[in-house]
């Protein structure tokens, strides 16, 4: 089965207002503290590096001179003793810190408002094999709904090839969860937009609730701009269209939970399918980055990772700088279970990652 999105993409009216800008372009705290300094000096400066470059002359010239042991100079005589130290502190806690409390997406009418992109539209295109019985099983739709859907089409003569809409945008009403997400369902679900930076395995297995499928496309969308030579992800199952049971899963009714493959240093054996990550296998930078990238979201719930994999993770960050704070709300490891970290082991996580999303106020007896 092959998934086509067609180009009714509705651009995002605003980017998302990300919980903190300061310092999101510093890499690692390697980072001369030079540049750190000239920033922070420079009244109104961005402490991005690249904009960092040009204060105004007084102060900044001078610092770059002594750093380059051309001035009269010394950094000392500039700055009292432990200011540096301060600053790479200040800094640190800014790009490693969670926030209190989940973030609420923002409503306007009763309705979230649209920051990213979102699918008007769903096309099938026919496999050999594939019947209008296969069709109303997989989309759960029924033959009025199908018929509406592809007005003029005999539904009951389909070809291989044919391209069938299966899903249409109701702009009068949106995506809500409804209860728990081990017994719930979806009301609306949307299904996740195509995107060359990740494969949707089985699509009609991939609707979710606005909240997830703009979040998870952001997140994945950035990675793969951040990494655009890397293998693209695998995405699998999300919700049915209208949520319920889903089977293997347990949960995935809501629309809230979502499996993603793990990226790998190693080349995937195939992309159709999860495939297992050894723990020398996995590309533990790769992942920090999607996951802070999801934590900075603000409406993570969970995230469930193989306790394995949670340690080389969480030993990556402390390389990385991260605060000791960070690695024990983040991480469950290296408890076995109990505790209140986003990142817990659940069986079964070792060839993909979980996440699942947090009710949002427009749901329904969600939790
Ligand atoms: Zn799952």
């Amino acid at each position: 089965m092959r998934f086509e999105s067609n180009n009714s993409m509705q651009k995002h009216v605003t980017p998302p207002q990300r919980r903190w800008n300061v310092g999101v372009g510093l890499r690692s705290l390697s980072l001369s503290l030079v540049v750190v300094a000239v920033a922070v000096l420079t009244p109104n400066a961005n402490l991005a590096p690249a904009e960092a470059q040009a204060p105004p002359p007084s102060v900044a010239s001078s610092l770059s001179l002594a750093s380059a042991g051309l001035g009269p100079v010394a950094l000392n005589a500039i700055m009292e003793p432990g200011t540096l130290e301060r600053i790479a502190r200040r800094i640190r806690d800014e790009r490693w810190k969670l926030p209190d409390d989940p973030a609420a997406w923002p409503i306007e009418d009763g309705k979230p408002v649209v920051q990213t992109q979102q699918l008007n539209e769903l096309w099938h295109t026919i496999l050999p094999g594939e019947t209008l019985k296969r069709l109303r099983q997989m989309y759960r739709l029924n033959n009025a709904s199908l018929q509406r859907l592809n007005p003029g089409v005999n539904l009951n003569d389909l070809s291989p090839g044919q391209r069938i809409r299966v899903w249409e945008r109701d702009p009068d009403t949106f995506s809500k969860s409804y209860g728990a997400a081990n017994r719930g369902r979806l009301f609306n679900g949307e299904p996740l937009p195509d995107s060359p930076y990740y494969r949707i395995l089985y699509p009609h297995r991939a609707f979710g609730t606005y909240y997830t499928v703009s979040e998870v496309s952001r997140v994945l969308n950035n990675y793969g701009k951040a990494y655009p030579d890397s293998e693209p992800l695998m995405v699998g199952d999300i919700s049915f269209r209208v949520g319920r049971k889903i089977h293997p899963h347990a949960s995935h009714r809501t629309g809230r939970d979502i499996d993603i493959s793990y990226p790998r240093k190693n080349a995937a054996k195939t992309l159709r399918r999860f495939g297992h990550v050894r723990r020398n296998e996995l590309d533990a930078k790769k992942l920090l980055v999607i996951l802070k990238d999801l934590l900075d979201g603000g409406h993570v719930e969970y995230i469930f990772i193989d306790r394995w994999h949670q340690r080389t993770l969480r030993a990556e960050a402390l390389a990385q700088g991260a605060t000791e704070e960070w690695v024990d709300r983040v991480f469950q490891y290296p408890a076995y279970s109990g505790g209140d970290a986003i990142v817990r082991h659940a069986r079964g996580h070792h060839k993909h990652f979980h996440v699942r999303f947090a009710c949002q106020e427009t749901d329904r007896r969600c939790r």
